[in-house]
């Protein structure tokens, strides 16, 4: 009997032989610099902010280069894989902005000339190139009983061995092919296992990108490749996978470092070229003082649908992201904040290397609160908008329903050299809006009383705010006469007009102009913080204010 032959028993009903597999996936047509890379999720469950990190990164990476990033779905852990989980991972990371080149992009849509994207798919090639190795004498069926391996694994437990199928346990490695047909006749069911030529003892160099060099020791363990269910296990598919479809660089979680040997080494029996390996530390916070990983239970930023809920937007969350990819991404930012994230030229050698990346939501707000204070008044309200109409109708209403005058808003003190930093998300703006709309003024200001600092006695705020609108306020007047007609209104009823003066001799005064302004601001808003009160006053206009003054009481 031949080896194909041998391997075809092995392997029954392969439609291709991996000859004819890699004529149908040629070379990429690309420059050689350019990176070919993945997303590979499996799906088990929502993808988390350190899946979208991943994802970021290795998008990033690949777009600079003229390369291709694609999306494969990894659901060879049938046990594993949850209801709709294709639908779920690509729901969840669409939103943020990540745009693949190729691979899956719907639960039943693929792009690209590489597929199928999805490994259960591509149980014939698996197969195909499982059976290469067999007819290389690189690969045998073993025939270890469950039994058999939790006697092992409690044997090399107990004496403190490396657990494994390595040396004298691998001991179906020698069967002759006449010895394992008779096995197989006989029914017993058996998997795929490499055969590994490595040795413990002797150490093999990884250079990741990310890391650094690393040096571990050589891969002896006769690994499955195709499990009982002919399904091969991720080493497998990784290799088959990253080989058909040319990735040149593997980016993923460092959880997948110490599997690193037997990878070099499953690409070295197929005569793959090998793939540069870029291992992502996971996402930490600071959790009192203490680093820790970042939790999909514990921390709320650990799920990606905190984000849209709370009207983060996406650009800021990348800004953040390309913050956290490379140290000198921030200061880049810093001097070109017109420059887009895709103007920056990512270096693996700036990306930390550390057993973890610090993941720091108030710095992601600062990012966030920079971003909006730039955007113009249009896109505050259609951002606001579009966050509105998922979560807070009551907002979308009063927004739809006064867009003019809300843009209005928007606009105090924005799109200007310095603009304000009102709003870290769009969940913040209601907030900091509502007491510019009567409805919801007369709605939150008891919620929120009235927030007069230091002048308390009712007759003194109305002596100030009656004397304002009667004598001094005018809807006409500009910004300077404006201030000085509130520093008029001041002198006349005791207060210091001069701040300078006033801190020499306080007790000359009843208090100063900041104190009138702030009985004025509160009269109409109930904060005593808010935007521009000039600009306020405009925008409210003179009925609104009398009647917001007529109620102070
Ligand atoms: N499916 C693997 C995981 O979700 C992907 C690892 C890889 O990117 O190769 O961990």
């Amino acid at each position: 009997m031949t080896n194909k032959e041998y391997a075809d028993l092995l392997l029954p009903g392969v439609k291709h032989s991996w000859e004819e597999y890699e004529k149908m996936y040629p070379e990429r047509d690309l420059d050689d610099k350019a990176i070919v890379t993945r997303y590979a999720p499996s799906p088990t469950g929502l993808p988390h902010m350190g899946n979208l990190f991943q994802a970021f990164m290795a998008m990033s990476f690949a777009k600079q280069t003229n390369g291709v990033f694609y999306l494969r779905i990894e659901d060879t852990d049938t046990s594993r894989t949850v209801e709709n989980g294709i639908r779920k991972i690509l729901d969840a990371i669409y939103p943020f902005g990540i745009e693949f080149d190729e691979g899956v992009i719907s639960q039943t849509e693929e792009k690209g000339k590489y597929g199928p994207y999805i490994q259960s798919k591509r149980q014939d090639i698996y197969k195909a190139y499982a059976k290469k190795l067999i007819e290389e004498g690189k690969a045998y069926a073993s025939f270890l009983t469950k039994e058999e391996l939790d006697e092992i694994r409690e044997q090399q437990s107990k004496s403190k061995q490396r657990l494994g199928i390595y040396g004298r346990y691998a001991k179906d490695r020698n069967l002759t092919k006449e010895e394992t047909l008779e096995r197989i006749n006989k029914g017993q069911s058996y998997i795929i296992r490499i055969k590994s030529p490595g040795s413990f003892f002797n150490k093999i160099k990884v250079n990741d990108l990310i890391k650094g060099t690393i040096e571990m020791p050589e891969n002896d363990i006769d690994e499955v490749i195709i499990k009982s269910d002919g399904l091969p296990t991720y080493h497998f598919a990784h290799a088959i996978d990253d080989h058909l479809m040319h990735t040149t660089h593997v980016f993923r979680g460092d959880e997948w470092l110490s599997s690193v040997p037997k990878h070099v080494q499953l690409f070295e029996i197929l005569g793959f070229k090998p793939v540069k390996y870029c291992h992502l530390a996971p996402l930490t916070k600071s959790d009192e003082g203490k680093i820790r990983k970042l939790s999909k239970r514990k921390d709320p930023e650990a799920t990606l649908s905190f984000y849209p809920e709370n009207g983060i937007p996406n650009e800021a969350i990348m800004l953040y992201l390309a913050t956290i990819t490379n140290s000198n991404f921030e200061g880049w930012h810093d001097q070109n904040p017109d420059k887009q994230i895709k103007d920056f030229t990512f270096d693996f050698r700036k990306c930390s290397s550390s057993a973890g990346t610090l993941y720091d939501l108030p710095k992601l707000y600062n990012i966030s609160k920079n971003y909006i204070s730039r955007l113009t008044k249009e896109e505050v309200y259609n951002n606001t908008l579009e966050y509105a109409k998922n979560y807070d109708v009551e907002l979308k209403e009063i927004l739809e329903k006064y867009p003019d005058y809300s843009k209005a808003i928007f606009n105090i003190e924005r799109e200007q050299k310095k603009p304000r930093k009102d709003y870290e998300k769009y969940s913040d703006v209601k907030g900091q809006i509502w007491y510019m709309y009567d409805e919801l003024f007369d709605k939150y200001k008891e919620e929120y009383g009235y927030d007069f600092q230091s002048i308390t006695d009712i007759n003194e705020i109305k002596n100030i705010i009656n004397t304002y609108i009667d004598k001094y306020y005018d809807e006409n007047d500009d910004k300077e006469t404006w201030f000085n007609k509130v520093k008029e209104l001041s002198d006349e009823l005791g207060y210091a007009s001069n701040m300078k003066e006033y801190k020499e001799n306080p007790d000359n005064f009843k208090g100063s102009v900041a104190d009138v302004s702030t009985v004025i601001r509160v009269s109409l808003t109930t904060r005593s913080q808010t935007p521009d009160l000039y600009e306020i006053l405009r925008l409210l206009g003179k009925d609104r204010i009398k009647e917001r003054f007529n109620i102070v009481k």
